[in-house]
């Protein structure tokens, strides 16, 4: 009897090894890939390993801050740099959103 029982209970140290591993993996996996959506992987590593395969699932899911869509990226072309904060700035604003300074439009420029 002692044998089986020291038997179930290396089979159930072995099992929780393995979901205990499985878990760091969902969690190394789901940093990965928050990291890589320019996200915190150090919290969503935390995440992985309190949830497991769902905190993974929900990073396959979230929005991909990288790369902002319906945003305009800033360029040379569309923006210029504010003369008193040095932030880039839309070419056609007229107050600075970083400093609130006064600025002249691209577009007025070019006409003088
Ligand atoms: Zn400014």
């Amino acid at each position: 009897m002692e044998n089986y029982g020291t038997g179930l209970a290396g089979l159930f140290s072995f099992m929780s090894l393995y979901a205990l591993l499985a878990w760091f993996a969902c969690g190394a996996l789901a940093s990965h890939v928050a990291s890589e959506k320019d996200r915190c992987g150090i919290c969503w590593f935390v995440w992985g390993v309190i949830f497991g395969p769902m905190a993974l699932l929900a990073t396959v899911g979230l929005p991909d801050k990288s790369k902002p869509r319906g945003v305009e990226a800033v360029t040379p072309k569309t923006h210029v740099l504010c003369p008193e904060c040095d932030e880039p700035v839309k070419n056609e604003a007229k107050v600075c959103k970083h400093c609130g300074s006064k600025l002249v439009p691209v577009s007025q420029q070019a006409r003088r």
